[in-house]
């Protein structure tokens, strides 16, 4: 199944058009995408029961976040080996976990305001929660998973390398970017091992093999979730790969009119504008 937040109205993807859940469910479920999560295993069995109200062209540009406000957004550092190497990170002793401030998160096809000149990409797989988790095994982590997309962690690298903390560098508006639509697991051959890409005005910049990460999905749901409850529509950015701006020499950062397209194949494609602020 995939899902989308078409305009702020919750819809099912068949065949590249989208439904409508409100009017397809004749009122039961509501228009507002931030809602389902919380009722996610009811909603997947009414979508999967087949849904005969006709489908109608997606609008791109219209495209919100498919979990618009989260009340949770981990963030995994140093998970891809290539770029800890890269970034001269030290492999860290335990999970790297930092948070996005759920504010900035935004649709697909979002423009970015550039604060500064020093805006960085790092395009990642993002997991959104279907059902509060505890404790939860790696064995039953995809379990409590409602579905992945393409995510952007968007970083100004001045004030991140400032500080020790980095959730503030990372949560300028729009510097979470999440789309084009949820997609639940058992859509994927293996949700493990996903193609990510990202390119700047067409140049690629990252392409990696989500299976290449230190700490895989189940093993990031088992660990947070042996210390925080996570909920339901709560957000996880897995991490970047190699090929981010600011080790390469000289430094690349982002600059106003650059176009960033993130893919990850069977899910889909996202298209960010830079701005000026
Ligand atoms: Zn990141």
């Amino acid at each position: 199944m995939r899902i989308a937040n078409i305009g702020g109205r919750l819809s099912l993807i068949v065949d590249g058009a989208g439904i409508d859940v409100e009017k397809a469910s004749d009122g039961h479920f509501a228009a507002d995408p931030a809602g389902i999560y919380d009722r996610w295993v009811e909603f997947r069995q009414w979508a999967e029961t087949g849904v005969s109200t006709a489908a109608e062209p997606i609008d791109e540009d219209a495209l919100g976040a498919p979990s618009p406000s989260p009340r949770q957004v981990f963030s995994i550092g140093a998970n891809y080996p290539d770029h800890a190497e890269e970034a001269g990170f030290e492999l860290p002793k335990v999970m790297e976990v930092f948070s996005k401030f759920p504010s900035c998160i935004v649709g697909p096809n979002a423009d970015v305001p550039l604060p500064k000149a020093t805006v960085d990409w790092e395009a990642e797989l993002v997991v959104v929660m279907g059902t509060s988790a505890r404790h939860v095994s790696r064995e039953g982590a995809w379990d409590h998973v409602a579905g992945v997309t393409a995510g952007q962690d968007y970083s100004e690298r001045e004030r991140q390398m400032a500080a020790s903390q980095w959730g503030l560098a990372k949560s300028y508006p729009a510097f979470g970017p999440t789309g084009p639509w949820l997609v639940t697991p058992d859509e994927l051959a293996d949700p493990d091992d996903l193609i990510i890409s990202c390119s700047v005005n067409g140049e690629i910049m990252q392409n990696a093999r989500t299976s290449r990460m230190i700490h895989s999905v189940p093993d990031i749901i088992a660990e947070l979730s042996a210390v925080c409850t996570l909920l339901p529509g709560d957000l996880i950015f897995t991490g970047t790969m190699a090929g981010v701006g600011f080790i390469r020499k000289p430094p690349r950062y982002l600059a106003v009119g650059d176009v960033v397209v993130t893919e990850i194949d069977g899910v889909g494609r996202m298209q960010n504008r830079m701005v000026s602020a």
